[in-house]
């Protein structure tokens, strides 16, 4: 059986070392890290993220899902918070089992190891960072506390997250290798809403919270311990931004002025702002994403996307799952295997990164208003008046596992019939009226 080397064992790397484990590989994945179940996992990431039906069934198919989800809490619908503190509560489906689901980082990073260390032959190796890959041997170069190692296999994945050295490698190394990367003026902060004294949580537990503001917003997650973990997005730039948010007075202010029911439940608001990091928000394109059957890249190490679909480790997932068929249908051409992977993914991910960034609109300034909130409700009324043939785009992103590329082509049909059938329906109303007038 083939050998391969998985570099990263974030969400996807843990959870593509038990795929490849199941189907008899032997893998040997090296993470720069410390073992996360020493506690020393998130380092600036999110600390809790969404997963929905293409994540849950990744993990489902490996038999991990229950397991998995035991601490998650579902989320309902979107309370979206205004100004004056008022609550309006926007289901996320017609159907109200379907949720998303609020979930750690780091339980389900421990989860997809220890999935994957249960499979003799994955072997896991924390503290070992990757330097460079030699894309023809193909080998990865590894930094260790003791000293530089090689690791050694028939194939090198690269599922080391937005920052990818395996990528730079290929950038480096194949002329013809295409790289895009952009940048939001947004960054982002987390903050927290800790629990009541009674350990329960302050705000409705069964949903995300946001307080759009039109050019940023912030959002908030529960977690299993009664706190919620909230996010920032926010300029970095500009007369009222991170750049010039500086003492506590301003960070005060601010708080004050856009989120003035939050500010009560956030007593470490000020030690939070000044402690955390501020993040950034990339999306990443390139292609290909391998190289002929020696290396190969998955996740966001292929296709960092920005978070507002909550759709990036759930596409990471899904990928496992691509990936995965790939080698099942191509046992024997792994070189074939990368191709179709990547012919199969690579529209769906660019499709992704572009719904992401029309989410950011959606979330921070559209959801505030009467208009987004009649709009949902049409498209829960068309769902149910057209069972099969209607599907909202964030039902299909969330709730099917329809490709991203086919489902955000089909909400564009869907939008142009039904905004035909408005305008026609508008004709024959007017002439209606006009004919009544005129007897
Ligand atoms: C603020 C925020 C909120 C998000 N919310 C959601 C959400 O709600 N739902 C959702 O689906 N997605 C969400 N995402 C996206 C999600 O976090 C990523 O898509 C997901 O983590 C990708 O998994 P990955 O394994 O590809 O990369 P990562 O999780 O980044 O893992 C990469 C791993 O590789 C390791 N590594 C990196 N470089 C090296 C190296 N040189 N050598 C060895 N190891 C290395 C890292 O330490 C890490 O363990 C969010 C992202 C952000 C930033």
């Amino acid at each position: 059986m083939a050998k391969f080397v998985l570099i990263g064992s974030g969400l996807a790397g843990g959870l593509l070392a038990a795929y490849l484990g199941r189907r008899g590989y032997d893998v040997d994945l090296y993470e720069r890290r410390a073992d996360p179940r020493e506690g020393n996992i998130v380092g600036g990431r999110s600390i809790n993220l969404a997963i929905s039906t293409r994540g849950i069934h990744a993990l489902e198919q490996i038999g991990i899902a229950n397991e998995a989800l035991q601490h998650a809490i579902p989320m309902r619908g979107r309370m979206i918070h205004d100004k004056s503190g008022t609550l309006h509560f926007s289901p996320y489906d017609v159907d109200p089992k379907n949720c998303i689901n609020s979930i750690g980082r780091a339980a389900l990073n421990t989860t997809v190891i220890e999935a994957a260390q249960r499979y003799s032959n994955v072997h896991v190796h924390f503290n070992h960072k990757c330097t460079d890959v030699d894309l023809e041997a193909p080998t990865a170069q590894l930094e260790t506390e003791h000293g530089n190692v090689t690791g050694h296999g028939d194939a090198v994945i690269g599922v080391d997250g937005a920052f990818s050295a395996v990528r730079k490698s290929m950038q480096g190394e194949i002329p013809s290798f295409h790289y895009d990367e952009s940048y939001l003026a947004h960054g982002y902060k987390e903050l927290t809403i800790p629990p009541g004294p009674d350990g329960s949580w302050r705000m409705e537990k069964n949903a995300l919270h946001i307080w759009p503001r039109k050019s940023f917003m912030m959002i908030a997650l529960p977690n299993p311990d009664g706190s919620f973990t909230c996010t920032l997005f926010w300029e970095f730039e500009g007369p009222r931004s991170f750049a010039t948010t500086h003492s506590d007075d301003d960070v005060h202010r601010f708080f004050d002025e856009e989120f003035p029911d939050a500010v009560p439940l956030m007593p470490t608001l000020l030690q939070d702002f000044r402690e955390n990091p501020t993040g950034t928000l990339v999306t990443i394109r390139c292609a290909p994403w391998f190289y002929r059957d020696k290396v190969c890249l998955l996740g966001d190490a292929a296709h960092a996307v920005v978070p507002f679909y909550g759709q990036g480790m759930n596409a990471a997932f899904e990928d496992c799952v691509a990936l995965d068929e790939c080698l099942e249908e191509f046992p024997n051409a792994r070189e074939r295997a990368f191709t179709e992977y990547f012919y199969r993914r690579k529209e769906n991910a660019d499709a992704l990164a572009d719904l992401a960034i029309g989410n950011f609109i959606e979330m921070r300034d559209k959801t505030a208003s009467k208009a987004f909130r009649i709009k949902k409700k049409l498209d829960h009324v068309l769902e149910g008046a057209l069972p099969g043939f209607y599907l909202p785009l964030y039902t299909m992103v969330t709730f099917t596992r329809i490709p991203y590329a086919a489902a955000a082509r089909r909400a564009r049909l869907q939008d142009r019939i039904v905004y035909c059938g408005f305008i026609c329906l508008s004709v024959v109303l007017i002439v209606l009226l006009l004919r009544s007038m005129a007897h």
